[in-house]
């Protein structure tokens, strides 16, 4: 097996790191700096074909002769190698996407507890027995890998994302084909020299690098790609969805969110604005879980919005290499345009701009814009109606319980919310009545691998982590069997 050097940086197909067929690479650009950092091959349907059928070699190996211990001590294996090389890849993160190092390594190692975690949780991949209803007749059921599978990734935790779906589908018998987003490549390129080091076969995980229309036709229209495992926006989520209809392939969809942030009035305002704060700018905004619209009862507002405003102008903007800085470039500069049109329309509609709103003027070089609390925002603002993907909190209030439920499920998405109050008659109405695949409750980071992730509505289709997770990479099947009469 040849490795991947920082000259070539290619595709892994059948086990060998390989150029484009026409030699076309692409550029992967810092934000911080509008530097480039270096280069991959940039291959298209043909690489993608080639891809599908390595793992399709490699699935009767890797779901049968292979057992689910077998897979796992490599899955643990990898978990740990990322944890050892903890610091490269964050780095790595750090330069092609943009978030402090601090971020970058947590990615890291949630990354790494997601392949241990899969790896315990395959050996649980249980079918059942059934109590039969005829005398000389026996049910139970068999859990069965779905097959090859293709795996395609945003670029705003390339590690995470990647890794919420190749150690359930490796778990499960699954072979795969990981497509990650153009601009972060790197990082997980890194991810899979941990996967070839921890013993891997070839041809059992392969990663491709290129065009994502060119990709995504070819994972449709073979037959090998059994399944789509997806993370991106609502708009490419839909396309994919009709796009799998004709040979009915298995999907799963992680798809846009604007999460409520709702305050009761027993909740601590400074306490609670220094978490919303925290959550909100957490990589720039640019989260599908990020907290979107504050909802803040009457009663607390002006000491939530005025603690708020304090914490966000402390906020360190800066390199994420540099020690100290809280806040990193946004991913590119058409973020920076998109970011400003939304507050331009908040503002025309009679929002009030309390701190930042426009790209930084510290910096020669980098995209970076100013962390931005509003106030006073309509109900009809792009702010309110679309996912934002920005460094902007819009604060609003409310006065009764149900006024804020039916404003929170007022949109067509559905992946987080979060509720702060320590009423737990308050805490249950919400649990039960929000319309959120995932509700943290006095909790702003409420992800971990044992708990499913995903959305309602337009927000998706399945579940990532949790046995939910693993249970998207295998089928079911019915085995009846008729005994004969003794
Ligand atoms: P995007 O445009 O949908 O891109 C996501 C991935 O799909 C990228 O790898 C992209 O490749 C690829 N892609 C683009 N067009 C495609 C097509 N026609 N067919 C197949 N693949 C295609 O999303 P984004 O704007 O980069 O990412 C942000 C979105 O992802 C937000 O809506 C966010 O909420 C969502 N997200 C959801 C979750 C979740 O778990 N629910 C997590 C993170 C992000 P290129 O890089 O080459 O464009």
């Amino acid at each position: 097996m040849t490795t991947a050097t920082a000259e070539r940086r290619s595709m892994l197909i059948d086990g060998q790191w390989t150029t484009a067929a026409d030699g076309r690479t692409l550029d992967v650009i810092n934000p911080a700096t509008e530097g480039v950092i270096g280069q991959v091959a940039y291959g298209g349907r043909e690489e993608t074909r080639r891809a599908l059928e390595a793992a399709q070699r490699a699935l009767p190996t890797w779901s049968r002769q292979q057992t689910t211990w077998d897979r796992a001590k490599i899955l643990k294996r990898t978990a740990e190698l990322m944890r050892e090389r903890c610091d490269a890849i964050a780095r790595t993160i750090t330069l092609e996407q943009g978030k402090p190092l601090a971020e970058s390594r947590g990615e890291v190692l949630h990354s790494a507890d997601t392949f241990e975690w899969f790896a315990e949780e395959g050996k649980r991949a249980y079918g059942q027995v059934i109590p039969n209803s005829l005398p000389g007749k026996r049910h139970m059921t068999l859990k069965h890998p779905v097959g090859v599978v293709a795996a395609i990734s945003p670029w705003n935790f390339p590690i995470t994302l990647q890794a919420r779906k190749l150690a359930p589908a490796l778990a499960a018998g699954c072979t795969i084909v990981s497509r990650p987003a153009s601009q972060t490549p790197l990082c997980l390129i890194q991810l899979f020299e941990c996967l070839i080091d921890a013993g891997l076969p070839s041809g059992v995980a392969n990663l491709v690098i290129g065009s994502a229309n060119e990709m995504a036709d070819e994972f449709l229209s073979n037959p090998i790609c059994r399944k789509i495992s997806f993370t991106g926006s609502t708009e490419v989520g839909k396309q994919l969805m009709r796009g799998a209809a004709d040979q009915m392939k298995r999907l799963s969809l992680e798809l846009g969110g604007h999460a409520p942030f709702i305050v009761f009035p027993d909740a601590d305002p400074a306490v609670v604005a220094k978490a919303a704060v925290t959550g909100k700018f957490r990589n720039n905004g640019q989260v599908c879980v990020a907290p979107t619209r504050f909802f803040v009862h009457q009663d607390i507002r002006d000491d939530f919005v005025s603690a708020a405003v304090q914490f966000t102008r402390e906020l360190k903007l800066g390199n994420g290499l540099d020690a100290g800085t809280e806040i990193g470039p946004m991913f590119e500069e058409k973020a920076l345009k998109q970011t400003s049109t939304l507050i331009d329309d908040a503002v025309q509609r009679g929002a009030q701009l309390l701190t930042g709103g426009k790209r930084s003027e510290r910096f020669d070089r980098g995209y970076f814009f100013e962390p931005t609390v509003l106030t006073g925002i309509a109900p009809e603002t792009r702010l309110m109606t679309e996912e934002p993907f920005a460094p902007v909190m819009p604060v609003l209030d409310f006065g009764r319980l149900d006024e804020v439920i039916s404003a929170a499920n007022n949109t067509r998405y559905g992946l987080a919310a979060y509720v702060f109050t320590n009423d737990l008659t308050v805490m249950w109405q919400l649990a039960e009545r929000l319309e959120a695949g995932i509700i943290g409750i006095n909790d702003p980071v409420p992800a971990t691998p044992q708990a499913p992730f995903g959305g309602m509505k337009e927000s998706g289709l399945g579940r990532e982590l949790s046995h939910e997770g693993l249970e998207a990479y295998l089928e079911t099947k019915a085995v009846s069997i008729r005994l004969r009469d003794s």
